[in-house]
């Protein structure tokens, strides 16, 4: 049982109760509906089910229980309530307006204005956006600069705040079509795994589940045993082009110098054709 004032009852009373304050209440509610049903304007709650599974698809989207009710404006112990859970009972029906303000929800409102700058949210998106900036050239001293930080703001605690995820929005909506000044910082974070930000989605950078697009995504290619003859011609390019050795580069990509310099050759020779 939850502690919630409800419609029909108050805080902590069960849920059929039969004292005055919950009687009043109930007599109140019944009123109003009456009321609303004879203008027409009455909204006959929607079963659980539905609402309940598109809280779920929100969770684990990488929404946070807290984030959902200030972007939806909704109690956080509402949306605890339909999240469900073990010491948890779910009710069976939903006020209209309830379901309506979480089907409203979307990637784009991830960081409404109603959710407040110090709520701590899910990291992944900021990391895949700073990430994704440094795969382009952006060293992340130069980021923390432009974020106002001190420090690197590439970190790896558990969540970040709404306002530095909304700086780091701003930022890459800034940045994420502006080649970085650094060929080196590029080519380190390439090495580590990282993707341009043209292999992510707007819509799905911030969802745990989602992967880069294309075969820009090295660390997907890796996991698989080889790498794509395409992808690795592309990074022997690109490593080649930011000032890394050939050893580096072979080391990096886990092939021999031979074949670096094989493809080296094979690129000016059609460089030269062109
Ligand atoms: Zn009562």
């Amino acid at each position: 049982m939850t502690g919630a004032t409800t419609l029909t009852r108050i805080a902590g009373h069960r849920r059929k109760c039969g004292c005055g304050g919950c009687r009043a209440r109930q007599a109140r509610y019944l009123k109003q509906r009456e009321l609303a049903v004879l203008r027409g304007t009455w909204q006959y709650p929607v079963p659980v089910e539905g609402v309940a599974a598109r809280l779920e698809e929100l969770l684990q989207a990488g929404w946070t229980v807290a984030q959902v009710a200030a972007a939806a404006r909704l109690s956080t112990e509402c949306v605890r309530r339909l999240a469900g859970g073990p010491a948890v009972s779910r009710p069976a029906t939903v006020r209209a307006a309830t379901a309506r303000a979480l089907a409203a929800l979307g990637p784009r409102s991830r960081l409404a204005p109603t959710v407040p700058d110090g709520m701590l949210i899910n990291p992944v998106g900021s990391m895949r956006r700073l990430q994704a900036l440094a795969a382009i050239g952006w060293p992340q001293a130069e980021l923390g600069r432009r974020l106002g930080l001190a420090t690197t703001p590439m970190s790896t605690d558990p969540s970040i705040t709404a306002g530095r995820a909304r700086a780091i929005v701003d930022l890459y909506r800034q940045l994420w079509d502006v080649p970085g000044p650094s060929h080196l910082a590029a080519a380190r974070a390439r090495g580590r795994g990282a993707v341009p930000p043209t292999a992510w989605d707007d819509d799905t950078i911030d969802d745990p589940r989602a992967m880069p697009s294309g075969a820009a995504d090295p660390s997907a290619a890796r996991s698989h045993g080889c790498l794509s003859r395409e992808y690795t011609s592309g990074e022997v390019a690109f490593l080649s082009a930011a000032g890394e050795t050939n050893e580096n580069i072979a080391a990096r990509l886990r092939i021999t110098v031979k074949y670096v310099e094989k493809m080296l050759s094979a690129q000016n020779k059609a460089r030269c054709l062109a």
